[in-house]
């Protein structure tokens, strides 16, 4: 089969590899939709550690290569003889992380910061080929969903990014009424704006610094108002937008050190603030002023990967329409087309951008 393997930083060769084995009760999918992550991104700059196997590499000449790719769908292409839920031919998506199940944080029902968290895309070969093997803990744990006919590849390969939006909420806590800030418009963020609205939150803000993004998330209708933090103070105009109290809730949304240390002076008393996106890890010490959160009782939330319940709960958001998913999609690339679909100038002036693989 063909996949995609990120080779060195900034690097994306496809090439053939043998066709992934299939675990006695796993199954493997044949990749319809796979929407490029901002993580994806992140390890695409920086290169990332060798996740397919040995005889992979040897088969194509290449030293090193990751597989990335995690928010996907496709159509179930065979099943292992031990799995009897699943057959052939059975459109699914499938949440891509496999927490343990034994460990203290698995037990306290926080599966998404698992002591012995693996991920497909991450630990395992992921979707950016035109099959990934999806393994038996996989199916045992609830991960693989039936994907209804209404909705298409592409919003199936949504439900992911938006599941991990859901565990950032629920770390906001919105209550309706509350003034919410979302710094980053990328389709996380606009995501993040769509949800504090369903929750009841006025007035969302979505901030952004590079114009072209800021009109797609404009074209959404997540929020009720928008500032280029390109050309306006981002400080003065959040003021301005709430009587001078700053916001009830921010939530942090792009993988930016300035961002997080700005939301303090962004939060208003007794607020919260998220911290959605992580940071390059050469850049991810921040500065903040201890006493800021001290008098004014501001508490700092880290949100990270998702829960299964989050995957089942953004699956009908998404089935029932109340998150446009299909909106998202801005660009879509075949798998050799991938290079280009990591480029600089396609990210910035997209939202969300998915390769069909097959
Ligand atoms: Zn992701
Ligand atoms: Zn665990």
């Amino acid at each position: 089969m063909k996949a995609a393997l990120l080779t060195a930083p900034n690097k994306m060769e496809v090439v053939r590899v043998p066709f992934p084995e299939c675990e006695p009760g796993g199954i493997v999918v044949r990749v319809q939709a796979c929407a490029i992550c901002g993580s994806d991104v992140r390890t695409y700059l920086q290169g990332g550690e060798t996740n397919v196997p040995r005889e992979w590499l040897a088969g194509a000449g290449l030293e090193s290569g990751r597989l990335m790719g995690h928010e996907f769908s496709g159509v179930i292409e065979s099943v292992g003889e031990r799995c009897t839920e699943f057959a052939r031919g059975e459109r699914v998506a499938v949440s891509p992380s496999l927490p343990c199940g034994r460990c203290h944080s698995c037990l306290a029902g926080r599966e998404n910061i698992c002591e012995d968290f693996r991920g497909l895309g991450q630990h395992l070969p992921g979707a950016y080929a035109e099959f990934v093997a999806v393994p038996e803990a996989a199916l045992r744990a609830g991960n693989v969903h039936r994907l209804p006919d209404s909705l298409s590849p592409d919003e199936g390969a949504l439900i992911d990014p938006l599941a991990s939006v859901l565990n950032g909420q629920e770390k906001a806590d919105i209550r309706p009424g509350e003034s919410v800030l979302v710094i980053g418009a990328g389709p996380i963020g606009c995501m993040h704006a769509a949800l504090a609205r369903l929750s009841g939150a006025v007035p969302v803000i979505l901030a952004q610094r590079s114009a072209p993004r800021l009109e797609l998330a404009r074209r959404l209708e997540c929020a009720d108002a928008y500032i280029d933090t390109g050309r306006e103070d981002l400080c003065s105009a959040v003021l301005g937008l709430t009587g001078g109290r700053g916001c009830d809730v921010v939530i942090v949304a792009c993988p930016s050190r300035q961002a997080q240390e700005q939301s303090l002076a962004l939060v208003g008393r007794g607020g919260r603030i998220v911290m959605f996106g992580g940071l390059p890890r050469s850049d991810a010490l921040i500065t903040v002023n201890g006493n800021d959160i001290h008098y004014r009782e501001i508490t700092i939330h880290g949100a990270f990967a998702i829960r299964p319940s989050h995957f089942a709960t953004s699956l009908k958001l998404i089935a029932s329409g109340r998150v446009p998913a299909r909106k998202y999609v801005t660009n879509a690339f075949p798998l050799d087309g991938i290079g280009e679909a990591f480029s600089a100038e396609v990210l910035k002036r997209s939202l969300k951008v998915v390769i069909h693989p097959s």
